[in-house]
C-alpha cells in the first residue's frame, strides 16, 4: 500500500498538564492490507478529556497508551481500500477508537448514516459518544422528573449541554456551571437553561442557594472536586449523582477524594454511580430514538469547535483543560467526503 501514515505517538507520560514533548508528530509508510481489513482516511478525530487519562498509567477502564504507540482516539472516515466484504471505497465509517493519525487500518468499524442537513461532525458530538454519554448519564442513572431539579457541571461543554437540554425537554429545572459569562449566557439565553453559575467569577454554593430554592434532586456530575462539594452538600433525600468525569482531577497523579461531605450520601440517601460510555453502546439505539428526531427538527443545540489539522492535535487537547474551546473538540484530519 503507498502512502504514509503521519501520526501522534505517546512519548512519555505527562506530570501535570499535557506538555509539548510528551507526543510526537511522525509520518510511517501505510502498509499492505491484508483479507479482512479495510484502510480508513480519517476525517474527524475527537479530542476528549479522558484522553489525558489514557496517557497515563493509572487504574483505569481501558489500558493505558503504552510508551511509543500512537495516541487512542476515535475517528470518522472514509474507506480509501477495502479487502472486507462489507465496504467498498468511499464508505463512510466509524473505526471504533482508532488513533490520532490519518489513516486507520482496521477490521471492525461501523457505517455512519448520512442524515440530509446533518453535518458529519454531529455523528462526533450529538449524534456520537457525547450524545449517548449525556443521554444514558441523565436518563438511566439520573432519572429526571418533571419539575425535579437538575444540575450539571462543565455545562456549556460537548456532554454538559445536550444534558441540560434533555432535562429540559422533561419539564425540569435546569441549573448550569460553567466558567465564564459568555458560556453561561448561552446556557440561559439559547439552551433554555432556568439558571447559569459562571464558577469562575461567583460562590457557587451561594449562586447554588439563590438557584435552587428546593434542593438538587439530579447532579450530572463533569468536574469533580469542590464543584462537585458544592452540589452534593445541596442534594435532596433520594437525590441521583450520575458521575460521568472529574475533569478538575485529571491532571494530578494519585487518588482521587470523593464528596468531602460523603456523609451526606447516608443521611440523604443517595445514589452515586459512575459509568463509562463504551458499557452502553450495545443500547446505543435507545438514545438515538431520541437524539435522532431532535437533532433533525432542530429541537437540540450543540456546537463544534474544529481545529484544522492532525499536526495540531497535540496543543488543541489542552483547550479542554482551559476552557478556551467553544463546544466539542474536533480535529479535522482531511477533508470531508462530498
Ligand atoms: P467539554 O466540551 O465539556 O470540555 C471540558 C470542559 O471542562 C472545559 O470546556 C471546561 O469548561 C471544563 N473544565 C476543564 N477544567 C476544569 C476545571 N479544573 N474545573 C472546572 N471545569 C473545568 O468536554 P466533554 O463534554 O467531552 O467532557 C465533559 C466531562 O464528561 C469530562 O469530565 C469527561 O471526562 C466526561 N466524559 C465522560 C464520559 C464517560 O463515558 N463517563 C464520556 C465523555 C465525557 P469551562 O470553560 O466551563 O470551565
Amino acid at each position: 500500500m503507498a502512502g504514509m501514515n503521519r501520526r501522534w505517538m505517546l512519548v512519555r507520560r505527562p506530570e501535570g498538564e499535557i506538555a509539548a514533548g510528551d507526543l510526537a508528530f511522525e509520518e510511517v509508510p501505510i502498509r499492505a492490507l491484508e483479507d479482512g481489513e479495510i484502510l480508513v482516511r480519517n476525517v474527524y478525530l475527537s479530542l476528549d478529556p479522558t484522553n489525558r487519562i489514557w496517557m497515563s498509567d493509572q487504574d483505569q477502564y481501558l489500558p493505558p497508551v503504552e510508551i511509543g504507540q500512537t495516541m487512542r482516539g476515535g475517528t470518522i472516515g472514509v474507506v480509501e481500500a477495502s479487502r472486507h466484504a462489507s465496504f467498498k471505497d468511499g464508505d463512510v465509517v466509524n473505526p471504533g477508537l482508532g488513533g490520532w493519525e490519518s489513516h486507520t487500518i482496521t477490521r471492525t468499524a461501523s457505517p455512519v448514516p448520512r442524515l440530509p442537513g446533518v453535518p458529519l461532525s454531529a455523528f462526533m458530538s450529538v449524534l456520537g459518544a457525547t450524545g449517548l454519554t449525556a443521554w444514558f448519564g441523565l436518563i438511566d442513572i439520573g432519572k429526571p422528573q418533571a419539575g425535579e431539579t437538575v444540575v450539571v457541571s462543565a455545562a456549556a461543554g460537548a456532554v454538559g449541554s445536550i444534558v441540560g437540554q434533555l432535562a429540559k425537554l422533561r419539564g425540569c429545572r435546569v441549573i448550569g456551571i460553567a466558567g465564564g459569562a459568555d458560556k453561561c449566557a448561552w446556557l440561559t439565553g439559547d439552551l433554555g437553561f432556568d439558571g447559569a453559575i459562571d464558577y469562575r467569577s461567583e460562590d457557587v454554593g451561594a449562586a447554588l442557594d439563590r438557584l435552587c430554592p428546593n434542593g438538587i434532586d439530579v447532579n450530572f456530575e463533569n468536574v469533580g472536586g469542590a464543584i462537585m462539594d458544592a452540589v452534593v452538600a445541596r442534594m435532596n433525600n433520594f437525590g441521583r449523582m450520575a458521575l460521568c468525569g472529574m475533569i478538575s482531577t485529571y491532571n494530578t497523579d494519585g487518588p482521587v477524594p470523593g464528596p468531602v461531605d460523603f456523609g451526606r450520601v447516608l443521611m440523604r440517601r443517595l445514589l452515586i454511580k459512575g459509568f463509562i460510555v463504551i458499557d452502553y453502546l450495545p443500547r446505543a439505539a435507545e438514545a438515538f430514538a431520541e437524539l435522532g428526531p431532535l437533532v433533525m427538527s432542530g429541537q437540540i443545540k450543540w456546537k463544534t469547535h474544529t481545529v484544522e489539522g492532525l499536526e495540531n492535535a497535540a496543543d488543541a487537547v489542552r483547550l479542554l483543560f482551559s476552557g478556551a474551546h467553544d463546544g466539542k473538540l474536533l480535529v479535522r484530519v482531511s477533508p470531508e467526503p462530498n
